[in-house]
């Protein structure tokens, strides 16, 4: 069973946070081994005593705005891909999947279709406020095609 956990991380100058990443895999004996996906800035965590020593802090918790999401629930992986930037789901399924961890599954953003998050391409790119640009949506490969043929015409 993974967990995978969703925290306002980041932390420099010019940039005030950004959503950083990691997961708990738990084994038989519920041991947990902890995997950094995308920890930035001085608010990345690095490590599992480090998340235990935070997490013991109501107020980190509430900053944070620390969420949980477990592998065994496909709501709960649903609500984690369909609410966050493609950008961030393909970033967090790369890893999963080069970890042979987890393969993240969401909805695509025009035709509703549960897809793989390897298989779908990201939607149109904006600035973030900042310096970076991420993509909003994640779109199946058909709605993708059917979009750049649209804006063709
Ligand atoms: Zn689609």
């Amino acid at each position: 069973m993974i967990n995978i956990y969703e925290y306002k991380g980041g932390g420099y100058d010019g940039c005030h946070w950004e959503w950083n990443f990691f997961a708990l895999e738990f084994n038989e004996d519920r041991d947990a081994t902890f995997h950094n996906i995308l920890s930035t800035g001085r608010k990345g965590l690095k490590s599992y005593e480090e998340f235990q020593e935070k997490v013991q802090s109501e107020a980190w918790v509430m900053r944070s705005k620390l969420s949980m999401y477990s592998s065994v629930s496909d709501d709960q992986m649903f609500e984690f891909v369909d609410g966050m930037s493609a950008t961030n789901a393909k970033r967090v399924d790369w890893y999963l999947r080069e970890h042979d961890l987890f393969t993240l599954k969401g909805h695509c953003w025009e035709c509703g279709d549960v897809f793989d998050v390897e298989d779908m391409n990201e939607g149109p790119w904006e600035g973030d406020g900042g310096i970076g640009i991420y993509s909003k949506d994640l779109f199946c490969l058909d709605c993708a095609r059917k979009r750049r043929e649209d804006a063709d015409d």
